[in-house]
C-alpha cells in the first residue's frame, strides 16, 4: 500500500502548529487529513512536542486502522461522521483554545463579528449540545452546529474547525478562536463601559459576503489545481 508520507508530515506539523498557537495543551485535541478513502490521525496520548511522522496511525473511512502502530485519537467518530456529511472538508482540527472553551461554556451562538470571520467560517457560528466525548451523539450535537460552517463550538469541551486542506483548517481554527476571543471581549467591554454598543455585520452583507468568499474561493482553488 502506498502510504502519502508528505501528508503524514502535515499532521504532524501542523500539531505542533496548534500547541506553538496556545490552541491545545498536553495530549488534548487532534487533527485529520483526507487522503482519498484514507485519512490521517494523530494518535491517542501522545504529547505534541513528541510527536513523530511514525506515530501518525492511517485509518479507512470506517475507522479500521491500515498503517501505523498506534491507536487512533477517541475523537475519530466525530472526524469520520463529518468526513461523511460534508464532500468538501479535506482536514479537520479539534482544539481546545481558551477563548473557545470559554464560549463553550457561556453561549450558544457568536453573531457575525467581523468580515474575515463571517466570509471564511460563516455564522451564526454555534455551540453544540453536550454529550459525552467519543460517542455518537458527540457526533450528530457537532454535525447539527456545524452545518454548512467552517468552525465550531462544543459545549464543555472545546472547537473543531474544517477546511478543503490542512492549511484552509489551520487558518480557520485560528480564526474560530479570534471569533471567541472577540466576542468575549467585546461582550464585556458594553458590559462595563455602558456608552459602548456592540454592531454585528449587517444579517444581508454577512450572507453576501460568505457568498462572495465561497465562490471566489472555489473558483481560485480550481485554477491552481
Ligand atoms: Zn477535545
Amino acid at each position: 500500500m502506498n502510504i502519502n508520507l508528505f501528508l503524514r508530515e502535515k499532521v504532524v506539523e501542523t500539531a505542533k502548529r496548534i500547541l506553538d498557537f496556545g490552541l491545545v495543551t498536553g495530549t488534548w485535541g487532534n487533527i485529520s487529513i483526507k487522503d482519498d478513502k484514507l485519512l490521517h490521525v494523530t494518535p491517542s496520548g501522545v504529547l505534541y512536542p513528541q510527536m513523530r511522522t511514525s506515530d501518525v496511525v492511517t485509518v479507512d473511512m470506517n475507522g479500521n486502522v491500515v498503517y501505523g502502530n498506534l491507536i487512533p485519537t477517541s475523537e475519530l467518530p466525530m472526524h469520520l461522521a463529518i468526513y461523511k456529511n460534508r464532500s468538501d472538508v479535506g482536514a479537520i482540527i479539534h482544539f481546545h483554545g481558551l477563548y473557545s472553551s470559554i464560549i463553550s461554556i457561556i453561549a450558544d451562538e457568536i453573531p457575525p463579528l467581523l468580515e474575515d470571520i463571517a466570509m471564511a467560517l460563516g455564522y451564526p457560528l454555534k455551540v453544540s449540545k453536550y454529550a459525552f466525548p467519543g460517542t455518537t451523539e458527540l457526533s450528530e450535537n457537532v454535525l447539527e452546529a456545524l452545518g454548512d460552517n467552517n468552525a465550531v463550538y462544543m459545549r464543555n469541551h472545546g472547537a473543531t474547525a474544517v477546511g478543503e486542506d490542512i492549511e484552509d483548517a489551520f487558518l480557520n481554527a485560528i480564526l474560530a478562536e479570534k471569533a471567541a476571543q472577540i466576542y468575549y471581549f467585546s461582550s464585556i467591554a458594553t458590559q462595563e463601559h455602558k456608552n459602548l454598543e456592540v454592531h454585528y455585520v449587517p444579517e444581508k452583507h454577512a450572507r453576501e459576503l460568505r457568498k462572495k468568499y465561497l465562490e471566489k474561493y472555489k473558483l481560485l482553488k480550481k485554477t491552481t489545481k
